[in-house]
């Protein structure tokens, strides 16, 4: 017997320009979107495409609760990536807990990098980080986006909607460095 998928139609309230080159975006239309919770249920997300009026580029619609090209839900994927933080509750076997950290510790310096140029073409302070070399990521994203609850969609969000996100380590490691 199949158990019915929970759907949930997202609708962003902000109104995002095109992370390409900045023009409006127009609705036109919706794809399916499956996300795994920390129980390893499977929710099914609507999540509205849209088209840039200028550049014709196809995006979707990113609620806080997704990481671009990852299963899990960004809360779950939180209280994994930290070192020092015991996942006993998330629903997944090691290798993927092992391979979430993997990309999380490689990938995060960029994410930080982003995060600094993203503020000063803002015109606001980049976080300036004490010199001391023995920095954990928990404290340097302390400094950058705060750890209350959300945390990992502060970084996600400016880099997606600045069209920073990559896609893989691998894309990472050849392509922006
Ligand atoms: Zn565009």
């Amino acid at each position: 017997m199949k158990t019915p998928l929970l759907k949930f139609f997202v609708r962003c309230a902000e109104s995002v320009p095109c992370p390409c080159c900045g023009e409006q975006l127009s609705v036109i239309g919706s794809r399916r979107r499956k996300i795994k919770t920390r129980s390893g249920q499977t929710r099914v997300l609507i999540i509205r495409r849209l088209r840039c009026a200028q550049c014709r580029r196809i995006h979707h619609e990113l609620p806080d609760c997704i990481v671009p090209y990852k299963r899990y839900e960004s809360s779950c994927i939180e209280c994994v990536v930290l070192e020092g933080s015991e996942p006993t509750d998330v629903a997944a076997d090691n290798a993927t807990l092992y391979r979430l950290r993997v990309w999380f510790i490689t990938i995060l310096p960029y994410f930080l990098s982003c995060l600094n140029a993203i503020a000063i073409r803002l015109g606001q302070d980049p976080v300036e980080e004490p010199s001391v070399p023995t920095l954990s990521a928990h404290q340097r994203i302390g400094l950058y986006v705060g750890h209350t609850s959300g945390w990992l969609a502060r970084i996600v969000r400016p880099l997606v909607n600045t069209n920073s996100w990559v896609q893989t380590r691998s894309a990472f490691l050849s392509g922006n460095a």
